[in-house]
């Protein structure tokens, strides 16, 4: 690598001519070497050094240098990685297993995946700037609700295997008391998917029967059962009947099914299914090495309450137009805490859009064109199999056939197919199993006969095999019933048109591309486009997860070095890049710790300590790592009660199991008694968890593992640069020290470095595979001292903020010395009483002047946490600080009189164009003081799709599918 080792960390290569032009520090920061000491000068202090030294306690410090390796340019970089990416071997891959090949149309590539205008928007809070994607969304959930035949789907999951679990754990919380704990599943279930299962029961004490589901006895042992459709070994059955023993028992089913089959065969909810999940990959999505995919989970109308993840729905605007919105939000599962049936957060919502977008490009005809031809493929393999003397042993299938060998075995077979770069998987010695996908063609489909002909050419031609019209699929099993009739999925076949809805829903969503958005723990950093650049290269996107180890060297060389760089980082001996969000860290995580204390036969260590300030995830966790959640008080400056905390670590000494604890803390301080409470915990038999979100306050100045941690997840949609992409994808590692190292998760199909094949908590070896190269480019492009400053300017920048506003917004928590960390929590509540002002009228004022609202209300209700992160100039701090000061003066409007308490701008934010303009203004306020309250809007003005959108109405009259195209006009 060619080094780039700045002398200073701004240094430009302004004054140096023989500089690359190319180093990546100046362009991540927002900040100049001016604009640093102008905002030092604000706060007070002389050298960035002496803040991070009063901000950050002298005994957590870190005082070395990290062994990272030099910044590389951000051409440079491309060129490094493209050596490293093009030792994976790109083959054709047959594999299926719930991974297929597939075609993601150019202009959804180009216009979604690829623009940030898309990829770096944030989970859809705030409704009113969120309209473009919650489209999308509640195109998903119909897509999912027509093609499985259910009422409800939400948007979405995280993967098949994960939305099987959750499938499973939602059955469980509704089971009565006269169930039994047993779940079946039945032998034909895609392997990752029982391995995910698996996991997920052991805490939970459900006890897992794998079988046949012909041979099964349905029983009030059972509370549920899964069955997939088709079966991993392509056969398809009619699962009728089998769902209606199991109601008969009491027991509700899941049918784990495959979206592009659907469009040819019966849907599951003509079969009385209970619930139906899946993972829409096939629908334009990468291979990417297994990930990210969008799972989906559906199911009937009664469950709507219990469903795990993000559900959209269909609400009305203050003007009384429909608005989109994030329904039953205070029912988000984990906001419920240990009572949650489910942790999930961060889903998948990006690659939802670009699922439900294929839905929306091909419309129904064309997606079962596809699936036609798909299943005409496979006749014809099939055909041509037999013709050469095989038996095909799975019947009736879709795209999904079992050889049977009698003459040669399977890995003779397997060699003629590796020296044409062909994978095809073997199931055992005398049977190979083979899926056809989108991408097939009769030229792929020559290859594989002569695979099985020994490599040597075909005795018959493929047009023999092609002349009559093959369809294997019985009459009974055949889809008869329309799907996806609504418009949306009918409109936009060309390419011009479905560029323009993409673009028109696009420009209602206000992401990174158009300003600051600073939501305290989340994050919201530069995306930069060289990290985002490779995730679309073949050499990345068309690997299948379950390949030979030998193809895939680059993606190892990879993932062994992002993991070098995250445990030297983090102070962890090793990492787990599996779980694909911070929830699934947490989880994985928390198991370690469980299956640590059960290997010392501390079975009785249950018990998980949680700050009553920790994020809802913690507790939800927990729960489904099979610990009892008791909480932990906070004092009155935010930080953790450690009399509290004490007293109840030796309350539980005997059954103490771990304490969860975010690191600075959830209120934004670096807590100076950390090291203190991870003692504390060790003294009395517990292990430390730290919940990482907030690592992008530590990087390179502590390290969890020296605090006193025993494991630790990142979040590396966060801290290390991959966008939230509105809503996910992420990825969610976790570093843990050497004790807990062999708990890490493990996978069955493939060896993924964890020295086990079990707790699995995704269904990819390594989760979200292909956007893991994102993190490791923002590293490499940093190197130590980069990263270290990075953090240092996140913490100015927060105090800079905290500053600037607190004359007008009280500064809730600070650390000692009077600083923040790297955000800061603003008091909303005392507007209340003045001026009738809450916190929510303040976040949509933003949107008017053109913001995105910081984190409301959590973890103090009623109050806003700004992060404003390293990547933001002062200029746009300055713009943020200067609306919030302008707010401020519109509150005092309202305080002295000079506006009314009902009809003033804040009341009535935000306000649409559609509003200002009309001809029938009737506000005791200017239309310019409501639509450019300050000068700068007249150039740079970003105008919210829909008024306030109704909260109550949206929950009362739950809508969660497509409105009919009428309700758009006006
Ligand atoms: C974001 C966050 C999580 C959850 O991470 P996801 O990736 O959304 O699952 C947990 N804890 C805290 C403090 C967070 O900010």
């Amino acid at each position: 690598m060619s080094s780039t080792k700045p002398t200073s960390p701004l240094q430009s290569p302004y004054e140096e001519t023989l500089e690359p032009s190319d180093t990546f520090l100046r362009r991540h920061v927002g900040v100049t070497e001016e604009t640093v000491s102008s905002m030092l000068n604000t706060i007070g202090y002389k050298a960035l050094d002496d803040l991070i030294n009063d901000a950050v306690p002298e005994n957590i410090r870190l005082r070395k240098e990290l062994n990272l390796p030099n910044p590389i340019g951000e051409y440079a970089l491309q060129r490094e990685l493209k050596k490293i990416v093009s030792k994976n071997k790109i083959y054709r891959s047959y594999l299926g297993l719930g991974y297929y090949s597939c075609i993601t149309p150019a202009v959804i590539q180009r216009n979604i995946l690829e623009n940030p205008g898309w990829y770096t928007a944030y989970t859809p809070y705030q409704a009113e700037i969120a309209q473009g994607r919650m489209e999308a969304l509640i195109n998903f959930q119909t897509m999912i609700t027509d093609l499985t035949g259910m009422e409800i789907a939400n948007a979405s999951l995280l993967d098949e295997g994960t939305a099987a679990a959750e499938a499973m754990n939602m059955l469980f919380s509704l089971k009565d008391d006269t169930q039994g704990k047993s779940f079946f599943v039945s032998q034909s279930v895609h392997p990752q998917t029982l391995d995910v299962i698996r996991t997920r029961a052991i805490p939970l004490g459900i006890n897992i029967v794998v079988g046949s589901f012909k041979k099964m006895v349905p029983s009030s042992d059972f509370f549920g059962a899964i069955v997939q459709y088709p079966s991993t070994d392509g056969t398809i059955y009619d699962f009728s009947e089998f769902i209606e023993s199991l109601h008969k028992v009491g027991a509700k089913t899941v049918v784990a099914a495959d979206l592009l089959a659907l469009t040819i065969l019966k849907a599951p909810g003509e079969m009385n299914a209970d619930v139906v999940v899946g993972t829409t990959q096939r629908f334009g999505l990468p291979l990417g090495f297994g990930g990210p995919h969008a799972g989906y989970f559906a199911t009937k109308e009664e469950y709507k309450r219990n469903m795990p993840g993000r559900l959209i729905g269909v609400s009305k605007d203050s003007q009384g137009k429909p608005g989109y919105r994030l329904s039953l939000q205070t029912r988000e599962q984990h906001i419920r805490r240990d009572k949650a049936t489910s942790n999930i957060c961060t889903a998948q919502v990006l690659l939802a859009v670009l699922s439900s977008m294929y839905a929306v490009y091909h419309g129904p005809k064309g997606l079962k064109q596809i699936a036609s031809r798909v299943h005409r493929m496979t006749t014809i393999l099939a055909t041509g199999l037999e013709k050469l003397g095989y038996k095909i042993i799975s019947n009736p299938y879709f795209d999904t056939i079992r050889v049977e060998l009698s003459k040669i075995s399977s890995a003779e077979i397997i060699h003629y197919a590796e020296e044409r770069e062909i994978n095809i998987r073997q199931v055992s010695g005398h049977v190979i199993s083979i899926s056809l996908d989108e991408t097939t063609n009769l030229k792929d489909i020559k290859d594989l006969l002569e695979i099985f002909n020994e490599n040597k050419s075909l005795h018959f031609a493929l047009e023999d095999l092609t002349t009559k019209e093959e369809w294997k699929i019985p009459e009974l099993l055949e889809r008869k019933s329309s799907y996806l009739t609504h418009p949306v999925f009918n409109s936009f076949h060309t390419e011009t048109e479905m560029l323009r809805y993409i673009r028109r829903l696009e420009s209602k969503d206000l992401s990174l591309t158009t300003s600051m958005i600073a939501l305290g723990s989340c994050t919201m950093k530069l995306n930069a486009s060289t990290e985002m650049y490779p995730i679309t290269w073949p050499e990345l996107s068309n690997v299948h997860p379950f390949v030979p180890e030998n193809q895939t060297e680059g993606y190892r060389t990879l993932f062994s070095q992002l993991e070098k760089w995250l445990c030297e980082i983090t102070g962890f001996a090793e990492v787990s890049l599996q779980p694909n969000a911070g929830s699934q860290g947490e989880y994985a995580g928390l198991l370690a710790i469980r299956n640590y204390h059960q290997s010392r036969n501390d079975m009785h260590r249950d018990i998980c300590l949680i700050p009553i300030s920790a994020h809802g995830t913690n507790p939800a966790s927990a729960v489904m790592a099979g610990f009892k959640v008791v909480p932990v008080n906070c004092d009155t400056n935010g930080n953790i009660d450690v009399e509290d905390l004490k007293k109840k670590a030796i309350e539980y000494k005997s059954s103490l199991g771990a304490l969860m604890v975010t690191y600075p803390s959830t209120h934004g301080v670096f807590e100076a008694s950390i090291k203190e409470i991870c003692q504390t915990i060790h003294d009395n038999g517990g292990q430390v968890y730290m919940d990482g979100a907030n690592m992008n306050a530590q990087v390179g100045l502590t390290r969890p593992g020296d605090i006193g941690a025993d494991v630790c997840h990142l979040n590396l949609h966060k801290t290390f640069c991959i966008p939230h992409g509105g809503g996910g994808p992420g990825v969610g590692p976790i570093g843990v020290a050497e004790h807990l190292a062999p708990f890490l998760p493990g996978h069955s199909l493939v060896e993924n470095g964890s020295n086990n094949s079990q707790w699995a908590v995704s269904a990819a070896p390594w989760g979200s595979a292909s956007i893991i190269v994102i993190s490791w480019a923002y590293i490499a492009m940093l190197g130590f001292e980069g990263l270290q400053f990075a953090t240092k300017i996140a913490i100015l920048n927060a105090n800079y903020i905290a500053k600037k506003l607190e004359s007008s917004f009280p500064v809730l928590y600070r650390g000692n010395k009077g600083l923040v960390a790297h955000e800061c929590i603003l008091d909303m509540r005392g507007f209340k009483k003045t001026s009738a002002v809450e916190v929510e009228d303040i976040a949509k004022r933003l949107i008017d002047y053109g913001f995105h609202s910081p984190t409301m209300s959590f973890p103090v209700p009623g109050t806003l946490m700004v992060e404003p992160t390293e990547s933001e100039s002062k200029e746009e701090l300055d713009r943020f600080i200067d609306s919030m000061l302008a707010i401020a003066a519109e509150i005092k409007d309202i305080e002295s009189g000079v506006l009314s308490k009902e009809d003033n701008p804040l009341k009535n934010s935000p306000h649409t164009a559609d509003m200002v303009i009309s001809d029938s203004w009737n506000h005791s306020y200017p239309r310019e003081r409501a639509a450019y309250p300050l000068p700068w809007l007249r150039t740079r003005k970003f105008w919210p799709s829909v008024g306030r959108v109704d909260n109550v109405y949206g929950d009362r009259n739950l809508v969660c599918s497509c409105i009919p195209m009428e309700d758009y006009a006006v």
